[in-house]
């Protein structure tokens, strides 16, 4: 984990203080129990403004942060704070929004988020954001869209997904380089994390194996696979030989182990990234646990490792694609990829 924490260290330049949780003067005032149970995360303050932000939007987002740890709300919840931030206000403690908005989130005295003067406190904004942020249920497996606007309520709902990623860098900068989650996943500020923690076996077309377009991460079978970034899944389907299906409900061919006689991915899943960048996962054991349409987040788990398909053996063939729809043509090798994203294999 040390070189994902070289990313702040480097690009920021981060003099790490801890920030010392203060008292919950403000959450007292705020209706609900306003609290959430997911894991902290210990908050630096950085020397410089991350993200390429001015010092005054910087001492918001840092506010932002530090209210987030003190109601103990998963880190993902910064990130959707700091992207509305950015989106409602660009993180500038602003008066005059449209309507009776107010301050970095602009919120309405009219919609019952408080007194005018209560929303121009960062404080006070942050604190109301999350309180309304938690009792939405199921946020954090929700896309960073959706979950904004089920608190904001905005006209233009789509907009904070442009954010997303940079509101993750600047998030990240607080938290030592990369962004802790709480079962256990290193995501790096880039917003990549490692499918599954394994040894590489086959790497990307080789001397040997021209043809194999992925690399080959030696997990044992049935761990799980997450999504190496938060995406759309365009593909969910059993490839044997010259044959692919979609999943049917009923048994079908890839619920068995391949061989190195069979062909195809077995149960396999493409997911389209931001970009049109696509990552494969190939050779599960079972049909896959997401449906094509499904949005994931970074992390989440969409299958567990296998042997269908062309495989001698449980492993996870993984691939990234350049471009949509991913063919061989615009296979890349995954290893020097996700290396350039912090998310090493
Ligand atoms: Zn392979």
């Amino acid at each position: 984990m040390g070189r994902l924490i070289g990313w702040a260290a480097t690009a920021v330049g981060v003099l790490v203080v801890l920030f010392v949780a203060a008292a919950a003067g403000v959450v007292t005032a705020v209706s609900g129990n306003g609290y959430g149970t997911g894991c902290g995360a210990a908050v630096a303050t950085v020397g410089t403004a991350p993200g390429g932000l001015s010092a005054e939007q910087a001492a918001n987002a840092a506010v932002i942060v530090a209210v987030g740890q003190r109601m103990r709300v998963p880190v993902r919840g910064w990130v959707v704070a700091v992207a509305t931030a950015l989106q409602e206000s660009e993180l500038v403690n602003v008066r005059g929004g449209p309507d009776d908005s107010l301050g970095l989130f602009q919120q309405r005295p009219s919609q019952g988020w408080g007194t005018p003067e209560q929303l121009m406190s960062p404080d006070y904004a942050a604190t109301a954001f999350y309180t309304r942020l938690l009792a939405v249920p199921g946020w954090e497996r929700l896309p960073l869209t959706v979950a904004a606007q089920r608190v904001q309520r905005s006209a233009y709902p789509n907009a904070y997904r442009r954010h997303e990623s940079h509101s993750t860098q600047i998030v990240a900068a607080y938290t030592g380089g990369s962004l802790p989650v709480c079962d256990g996943v290193t995501v790096a500020a880039s917003g990549w994390t490692r499918p599954v923690a394994a040894e590489i076996g086959s790497k990307f077309r080789t001397g040997e194996r021209p043809g194999h377009d992925g690399v080959d991460l030696m997990a044992p079978r049935g761990t799980l696979i997450r999504a190496a970034s938060a995406g759309l899944v365009v593909r969910v389907r059993c490839n044997v030989d010259n044959d692919s299906w979609e999943p049917t409900g009923a048994a079908m061919p890839c619920d068995r182990d391949g061989s190195p006689g069979v062909r195809g991915c077995g149960w396999y899943v493409d997911i389209r990234h931001t970009g049109d960048i696509v990552t494969r996962y190939c050779h599960m054991i079972r049909q896959p646990a997401v449906h094509i349409g499904q949005t994931v987040t970074v992390g989440q788990p969409i299958g567990n490792v296998g042997s269908s398909g062309n495989s001698s053996a449980p492993h996870l063939h993984f691939e990234v694609h350049r471009s949509y729809p991913a063919n061989k043509d615009n296979a890349v090798d995954p290893i020097s990829f996700m290396a350039d994203r912090g998310a090493h294999l």
